[in-house]
């Protein structure tokens, strides 16, 4: 498999250390608030891989954090902590909303058919291995004290700017919210490991610690985790493209120095979900859930399939039209797949094109993970000519990866049609619109409007959506 590592800037031939078994770290949410769709693009794309990696007959060996302390408003180690904003928001403690908030997150990925990992650690349960990491990189002369806080110093490395080596417009992209300037540093660049009271007097949660009463910094947090549970040599880290820089830099530093060697050979970084005003946040306000596209008729795979369709390096604009179309051709596949009539397997006589059809499919996310192209590698199988058997059988087996629940909503899809006919396994939202367009067309058709009239069933057509006018009325066929 061929993907781009941040690190190198090219697109390398992937291959863990250890042969056939993966160590896969990703950053976890900061749960101070309801993950918004653009974090679950990331985790989306991420478990795509995870799971790509494992049908291409790899181990992996997953682990993933929970920031639950020491992500401060700014990543540049100012401001004060999220989880202690978040708490003071809702009148709650900090971990209280920790404890809701992690829920929440892992509802979500259940809806969004997003694997949780096998290890998940919260960053509070592992106070003493970031006070040892911190303790030995002070002795190893990598950190210092000043001002009661803990500071990695950059100036010892030989390189710190790892992700921008050629480019600087890069760094630019990835920083979240600027870097401020703090007087006890001896550098620009250093940052904090371990913030102690004599800064931070109102921080809800704090540790006794060689240093005084504290907490974590934030980039701690993961390079500890991970050397704890996936050991020295990590295969591959994850995260959003945010998170480049500072803390996958900061990661990468803190970790090596610690070390004595380098650490990770691949860094996979998933671009941003933007709205129409720039990159969706938590802490802009401005930001979507999976529930509200729930509530807004949504099936929350139908915004897998908007996330499958464009390349995790691209930056993807979210709108509702794009959800539309993606709502409306995943409701068109499960109705191919409802179409296809059992059992599941390969046919005598398919097997030469049952294995160029998974070839096609393997060569699409085997090439820089191009999900869309997979997308594209699944709609073939319904145009072969192959009995449905083996045709049930590849999309089952393409949905492990691409996890659109196919079929089970094509189950369910079945169960549907016998009791309402038709249009079974699109969801309400899309439903609704297009009842209403076939409302307006006949409204307009009405007052004689016949352009207006053919411009809406020219726009449902490209929906996907076939009219039939009859005596009776219009009624429509997807697909
Ligand atoms: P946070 O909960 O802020 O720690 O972020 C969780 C994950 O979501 C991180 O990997 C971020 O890089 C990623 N992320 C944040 N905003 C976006 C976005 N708009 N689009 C895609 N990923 C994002
Ligand atoms: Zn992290």
């Amino acid at each position: 498999m061929k993907l781009y590592n941040t690190a190198t800037r090219e697109k390398e031939e992937f291959k863990p250390n250890e042969p056939g078994v993966v160590k896969m770290y990703t950053c976890g949410p900061t749960v101070y608030h309801f993950a918004h769709i653009g974090n679950l693009r990331t985790y989306i794309m991420e478990d795509v891989l995870e799971k790509y990696l494992g049908y291409s007959g790899l181990k992996v060996e997953r682990v993933m954090n929970i920031t639950d302390v020491g992500h401060l408003t700014s990543d540049a180690d100012t401001g004060e902590d999220k989880m202690l904003a978040g708490a003071r928001r809702e009148k709650k403690t900090v971990m209280d909303i920790a404890r809701y908030y992690t829920d929440a997150f892992f509802a979500d990925c259940e809806k969004l058919n997003i694997k949780k990992p096998e290890t998940v650690v919260p960053a509070t349960t592992e106070i003493a291995e970031f006070i040892k990491v911190v303790a030995a990189l002070i002795d190893n002369g990598h950190a210092y004290v000043s001002d009661g806080n803990v500071y990695f110093d950059t100036s010892k490395l030989d390189e710190y700017y790892v992700f921008n080596r050629h480019d600087a417009e890069d760094l630019e992209e990835g920083v979240r919210e600027g870097v401020g300037v703090d007087a006890a540093k001896k550098n620009k660049t250093d940052f904090v490991l371990w913030f102690t009271k004599s800064k931070f007097e109102d921080q809800e949660l704090k540790w006794e610690s060689p240093w005084g009463l504290g907490y974590p910094g934030w980039h701690i947090e993961c390079s500890a985790i991970s050397m704890k549970y996936l050991g020295e040599r990590l295969d591959i880290h994850c995260g959003g493209i945010d998170n480049a820089f500072p803390h996958h830099t900061n990661e990468i530093a803190q970790s090596e120095a610690y070390l004595g060697h380098k650490w990770c050979n691949f860094w996979f970084h998933v671009h941003h979900l933007n709205t129409n005003h720039g990159k969706m946040s938590k802490s802009s306000g401005e930001f979507l859930t999976v529930s509200l596209l729930e509530e807004k008729g949504y099936d929350p795979l139908a915004y897998r399939l908007f996330c499958l369709g464009s390349h995790y390096r691209k930056n993807l604009t979210f709108s509702w039209e794009g959800l539309d179309g993606a709502a409306s051709s995943y409701a068109g596949l499960v109705k191919k797949v409802a179409a296809l009539k059992g059992p599941a397997g390969i046919a005598a006589g398919d097997e030469e094109e049952a294995k160029r059809l998974d070839a096609s499919f393997r060569d699409a996310l085997d090439s820089d993970l191009n999900t869309s192209m997979a997308v594209t590698a699944l709609y073939d199988v319904f145009k072969a000519k192959i009995a449905d058997g083996t045709k049930l059988a590849l999309v089952g087996k393409f949905d492990e990866v691409l996890s659109l629940g196919l079929l089970a909503a094509a189950e369910k899809a079945k169960d549907s049609e016998s009791e309402d006919g038709g249009d079974a396994g699109i969801d309400g939202a899309l439903r609704k619109k297009i009842e209403e367009m076939i409302k307006q067309r006949a409204d307009a058709k009405a007052a004689k409007n016949y352009a207006e009239a053919d411009r809406i069933r020219n726009e449902l057509s490209s929906m996907g959506v076939t009219l039939i006018d009859s005596k009776e009325g219009t009624t429509y066929k997807i697909g």
